[in-house]
């Protein structure tokens, strides 16, 4: 795959975090286990040329329904990187959990980049079933059915080159079309992985998330991501608060910012 000429600088944008139990972070992780923090994020990959979002994360009453701490909009967070919402023409959409796909109506000028089997799977006769549902707001799917509609829906079946530099692949496991973005920067391609690995542990000790749709995909997606990526250090997980140690904040002003690349 042809590298860009201009690599892309990329940001995680904070924008809201819980304390969760370990039951509710890995499968099968026992009752003494410790707590976990997950914090949630949106994504930026920009170069002089192009800027791509990955995820429009939740909205504030979403937010206080499911009683996690909002930190402020990610929206917003977008607008700290210089970015209109309304001027963002390509946002890829990791998979359709509520976490991920909320705020979608800001970017009324996008196209959005899923994969069908994604779309497929929570327009189709198996979404309503309880493990599944609990983890989507129906607006949310009503808004990308709309948005389908009026021709922004952008449908992936596999693997995508989004743009020279950036490639979408899907993994599954978590969801029936769940996809990691790899993207070409200074420091090598990175994988920004989302919720094909919401923790560094999950990945590196192979500690499957108790969310699920397919298990051996899962575990799959693990192989695939560690391929896909220059080393360890370039997966970039999607829940994981060691992700706001690891990485600077791109400004005092901006502490939920960070730069990973
Ligand atoms: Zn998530």
């Amino acid at each position: 795959m042809p590298a860009a000429a201009d690599p892309f600088a990329v940001y995680a944008v904070r924008y809201a975090t819980r304390m969760a139990p370990a039951h509710e972070c890995f499968l099968g992780a026992g009752p003494g286990e410790p707590d976990r923090r997950m914090d949630y994020f949106v994504w930026v990959a920009a170069n002089r040329s192009t800027t791509v979002v990955l995820d429009t994360g939740f909205s504030e009453a979403v937010g206080a329904q499911r009683k996690r701490e909002y930190l402020g909009s990610p929206v917003d967070g977008l607008r700290a990187l210089g970015i209109d919402p309304a001027k963002v023409d390509r946002v890829v959409l990791s998979h359709m959990h509520w976490d991920h796909v909320g705020n979608t109506t800001y970017f009324a000028n996008a196209q959005f980049f899923i994969q069908a089997a994604e779309m497929a799977f929570y327009t189709g006769p198996a979404a309503h079933y309880g493990r599944f549902i609990r983890s989507i707001e129906v607006d949310d799917v009503v808004n990308l059915v709309r948005a389908n509609y009026d021709g922004r829906m952008r449908f992936i079946e596999g693997e995508a080159e989004l743009t020279p530099g950036i490639t979408l692949h899907l993994v599954g496991g978590h969801t029936a079309g769940s996809q990691v973005v790899r993207v070409h920067t200074a420091r090598g391609w990175v994988i920004l992985a989302a919720d094909a690995a919401h923790y560094y542990e999950e990945i590196e000790q192979l500690r499957p998330f108790p969310t699920l749709h397919d298990l051996a995909a899962m575990y799959k997606g693990y192989e695939t991501v560690n391929r896909l990526a220059d080393s360890p250090e370039h997966v970039i997980p999607g829940h994981d608060a060691l992700v706001m140690e690891r990485y600077p904040a791109i400004d005092a002003a901006t502490p939920h910012i960070v730069r990973v690349a």
